[in-house]
């Protein structure tokens, strides 16, 4: 549902309507200059040939350093889509099930059914502010379960588990025997800013350069994990990518040298217009305050129907997602704060004029 939705957008605008796209997960600011300038700097002095499936040694070292374990247990991967794939791949069989909490990032069911394994959903309530349910989890848990996703600050709905509740979750599931997987891409936008997650025992860790850094189109993320998964991982990239371009790795590597503040100012810009967003949609929609990066997740009232209210919206030349893409949600809407103020601003006041118009 989510890619279909923007296949529709792709083909209104090729008919020549201009489209503001909410729809799109991807920051609308350009990645560190410095990282920019590393890269051509890289291409032209000839780092434009095949390099190691582990990836560059020296950005492993650094990203090392940030997660406390060894340049052994970094993988550079095409962006984190390909870390969570083929960690779901080298531990999922046909029959097996991998309990994630809902609302989802779809690709995660979508991978899981690739190759006939079950995303077994545990679904969470907005009322709770999405906190996570442990004891729904924990009932969820089977003996065919062989790992647990983990997605906080979460797509769609920009709400982090605590992390007290995090440590509960990675507790329960190590006692059971399932390993966690840590989908970080979100992490580095927390309004209340964390430290970058440790590797620890039955922890698995993707990450990428996409979100905080605004480099979606680089296709760099890495995934930490222990050695010997380090080693499978690597065995899957040969047979398929190969490598991460290493002049993308060289502006990547350039990236983290500035990642403090660089991260600092694309998360007050973050801040700012959730500020904006919040402030205009509340008491018209129900909500859980953001708590990270650029996603809302309101819920419409139960008697409007939701593609109708999306299709109205995309009359007015706005696009956003359905929630049913994020698992069953079909009452709520993904809207992606990635413009600037005055954009997001027309774009709340739109929302609630046509929902009002449903009225
Ligand atoms: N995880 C989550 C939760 C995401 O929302 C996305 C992108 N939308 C990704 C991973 C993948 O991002 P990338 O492949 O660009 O690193």
């Amino acid at each position: 549902m989510l890619y279909e939705t923007f296949e529709k957008i792709y083909s209104l605008e090729a008919a020549g309507k201009k489209i503001t796209k909410l729809n799109v997960g991807e920051p609308d600011w350009r990645p560190p200059i410095a990282a920019i300038k590393a890269a051509q700097n890289a291409l032209s002095k000839g780092k434009d040939k095949y390099g190691s499936s582990y990836g560059e040694l020296t950005l492993r070292e650094k990203l090392a350093q940030l997660h406390g374990c060894s340049a052994k247990n970094i993988v550079i991967t095409p962006g984190s889509k390909w870390g969570v794939y083929s960690l779901l791949r080298l531990h999922l069989s046909a029959g097996d099930n991998a309990v994630v909490f809902s609302p989802h990032w779809s690709a995660y069911s979508l991978m899981c059914q690739s190759f006939g394994t079950e995303a077994r959903l545990v679904n969470l309530k907005m009322e709770n502010g999405w906190k996570p349910d442990l004891c729904a989890l924990a009932s969820a848990i089977d003996s065919k379960t062989k790992m647990l996703v983990l997605n906080s600050p979460c797509n769609p709905t920009s709400a982090a588990f605590s992390e007290g509740d995090e440590r509960k979750i990675i507790e329960i599931v190590r006692d059971r025997g399932v390993t966690v997987l840590s989908d970080d891409a979100y992490r580095g936008l927390l309004f209340e800013k964390r430290k970058d997650r440790l590797l620890e025992e039955n922890l698995l860790i993707a990450n990428t350069f996409s979100k905080t850094f605004g480099m979606t189109g680089w296709r760099i993320g890495y995934a930490v994990v222990p050695e010997e998964i380090a080693k499978k991982m690597v065995s899957l990239n040969q047979i398929t990518f190969t490598n991460v371009p290493l002049f993308i790795q060289a502006g990547a590597e350039k990236a983290l040298e500035d990642k403090e503040k660089f991260a600092a100012k694309v998360r007050k810009l973050c801040v700012q217009r959730a500020g904006i967003a919040t402030k205009k949609l509340r008491g018209h929609f129900e909500f859980s305050k953001p708590e990270a990066g650029f996603y809302l997740f309101p819920k419409l009232p139960d008697e409007i129907d939701t593609m109708k209210f999306l299709d109205r919206m995309l009359d007015s030349g706005f696009a956003m997602v359905p929630g049913g893409a994020f698992g069953d949600f079909g009452q709520h809407f993904r809207v992606s704060l990635c413009r600037e103020k005055e954009t997001i601003s027309i774009a709340c006041d739109t929302m609630v004029e046509t929902l009002e118009g449903f009225c």
